[in-house]
């Protein structure tokens, strides 16, 4: 889409649709295994697929559960997975497939598959399998089990799937050649015997069917077009094509592989994300330095954002590693747009307006967001106490500093200037407070006189400030690409031990006691943020940055 000109999966399918290939329009799906939560590189893949449908005329997209192994599949996975999709804007109505509705289907085509004398029973044991096997330089060797004949295959794997037989102890395989040059083509297995329960079709199934043998037929149950998945299944692809070829399959779907996103300083492999929230390192799936959709999502991260970045990484034949930077960048820019402008203080420091009416206090106006037209503005508190940030103020400043200093002169935001006359310490020597005076005549930001100020500071009313707790996060892991690992280390050993400053004691303007997760706001001069969706209450707001403030992607 625009104007990059059509990427190479996009060539590929007008390809296909010009020559009649596989129809007259387009039929992608995503295939999540419900083994755990999606991450932001299934959210390159989901925006990718359905990305495509709703570009092509009459294009259609599936969400399937890939749910063909009983052991690790939970519908708490199920839901979580819906509810990301739709958070990203995709409607799922009449779009949600099953893998595991297919069983009968599978089964019948291993059923065909064994009749033509091109699958068999083996009862080699795991181990000797993998012997038998061969190198991807030696040839392997025939299974002696491999010229069963037909009639016993399938008297065999009729027990198989009755229960009859323990887990691994037969095992159903392909027959087609055992000195294959591609290790995937050496007799894959089809179907293993595993007695456990599954969590929508209980205890009917003793055998479940192996991806290889399973996924083309998924797709082509389902009518998909182009099966687009990730690189590491291009070797794949001559068995793709021949468990299709050697049954009557309604339709033979494209595969086509493009890279999978891998991102700097995390890791994305499920197993790796559900062990961080098992052991407690993490604040569950959700925690906001998960590189998770509901992470993202609690963080304050927006759908629109993370569709952006899909839109900008592209897709590409080559596996590359995209720097966090670029995320936050995009992060930042969509915000920019968005985001309504508020003021917190996250380390306040007290300021007394000395000439100001004790008692007193006024509404100054503040616009909410100077990129968006419509924004409209609000009125916020200004009293005698108001809060800066500590370090806005510096007893002995450097030449450069235009902030607060003690004779100094700047500007409130949407308030007055002040001019900082006393600085209050205790007996330590800690500063906690300073005494200043304002000028009346500068309100809303100007000096009749004409005369200038370089600083302006973000503040809030003492009196109607809310207190607030601030979550700052860093990248979970202090390794920039986590597939170099030293030998003999894990990734937990790369764990960032600073991914989480909590800030207790902030400040903020009391319009944000009304914060809505998933609402980001800029605090001004600090970035931005937006409330958690497990903390934030109105009595005691918490927000979670999601992105600090910076002006470019500068590498
Ligand atoms: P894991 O290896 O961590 O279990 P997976 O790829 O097996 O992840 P699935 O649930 O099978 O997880 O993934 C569903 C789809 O998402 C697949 O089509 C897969 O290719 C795609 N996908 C997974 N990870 C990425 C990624 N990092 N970038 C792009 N696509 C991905
Ligand atoms: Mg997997
Ligand atoms: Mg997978």
């Amino acid at each position: 889409k625009g104007k990059k000109g059509p990427d190479f999966i996009r060539q590929i399918i007008n390809h296909d649709l010009e020559t009649g290939k596989n129809g007259t329009s387009v039929h992608t799906r995503f295939p999540p295994e419900p083994n755990g939560y999606l991450h932001i590189g299934h959210a390159k893949s989901i925006c990718l697929n359905f990305g495509i449908a709703e570009d092509y005329e009459g294009g259609k997209y599936n969400l399937r559960f890939d749910d063909t192994n009983p052991e690790k599949e939970e519908t708490e996975y199920v839901k979580s997975i819906i509810r990301d999709i739709e958070w990203l804007g995709f409607d799922l109505t009449d779009r949600i497939f099953y893998a595991s509705d297919y069983f009968e289907q599978f089964y019948e085509y291993a059923l065909q598959l064994v009749k033509a004398g091109k699958a068999y029973v083996d009862s080699l044991s795991a181990e000797e399998i993998r012997e038998y096997r061969g190198t991807p330089t030696t040839p392997g060797k025939n299974s002696p089990y491999r010229d069963r004949s037909v009639e016993e295959n399938l008297e065999m794997l009729e027990n198989m799937k009755n229960g009859k037989y323990k887990d691994g102890e037969h095992i159903l395989r392909a027959k087609i050649d055992m000195s294959h040059v591609n290790m995937n083509m050496r007799d894959p297995a089809i179907y293993r015997i595993k007695n456990a329960t599954h969590h929508r079709t209980g205890d009917k199934w003793h055998i479940y069917p192996m991806y290889d043998f399973a996924h083309g037929y998924e797709d082509a149950i389902e009518g998909i077009t182009h099966s687009i998945c990730t690189l590491e299944f291009e070797n794949h692809r001559p068995l793709y094509d021949w468990f299709l070829d050697n049954v009557t399959a309604p339709c033979h779907p494209q595969q086509i592989e493009f890279a999978r996103l891998n991102l700097t300083n995390t890791v994305m492999s499920k197993r790796y994300l559900l062990e961080l929230v098992t052991s407690g390192l993490v604040d569950g799936w959700d925690d906001p330095r998960m590189p998770t959709i509901s992470g993202l999502r609690r963080k304050g991260v927006t759908p629109s954002a993370l569709k952006r970045f899909a839109r900008e990484i592209g897709v590409s034949k080559v596996n590359s590693l995209i720097d966090m930077n670029f995320f936050d960048f995009i992060i930042r820019e969509e915000l920019n747009e968005t985001a309504d402008r508020v003021m917190a203080v996250l380390d306040p420091l007290k300021v007394v307006i000395t000439n100001y009416d004790e008692g007193k206090s006024e509404l100054v106006d503040a616009e909410n967001n100077p990129q968006a037209e419509d924004a409209g503005n609000r009125q916020i508190p200004f009293s005698r106490e108001i809060y800066i940030e500590r370090d806005d103020f510096m007893e002995e400043p450097p030449k450069k500093f235009f902030r607060l200093a003690p004779g100094k002169e700047v500007r409130l935001k949407h308030a007055y200037f002040i001019t900082c006359n006393d600085v209050i310490k205790d007996k330590e020597g800690n500063i906690t407070e300073l005494h200043c005076t304002y000028d009346p005549e500068t309100k809303g930001g100007n000096a009749p006189d004409g005369r200038k100020v370089k600083g302006t500071l973000h503040w809030v009313s003492a009196e109607h400030a809310v207190d607030a707790e601030v979550r700052l996060y860093e990248p979970l892991f202090t390794l920039e690409d986590m597939s170099d690992m030293e030998e003999g280390k894990v990734y937990k050993d790369y764990l960032n031990p600073a991914s989480l400053v909590i800030l207790e004691n902030c400040k903020v303007e009391p319009s944000l006691a009304d914060a809505v997760p998933g609402n980001p706001y800029q605090f001004l001069r600090k970035g931005y943020f937006s409330a958690d969706s497990r903390y934030h209450t109105s009595e005691k707001p918490v927000f979670n940055r999601v992105v600090a403030l910076k002006d470019s992607w500068a590498k």
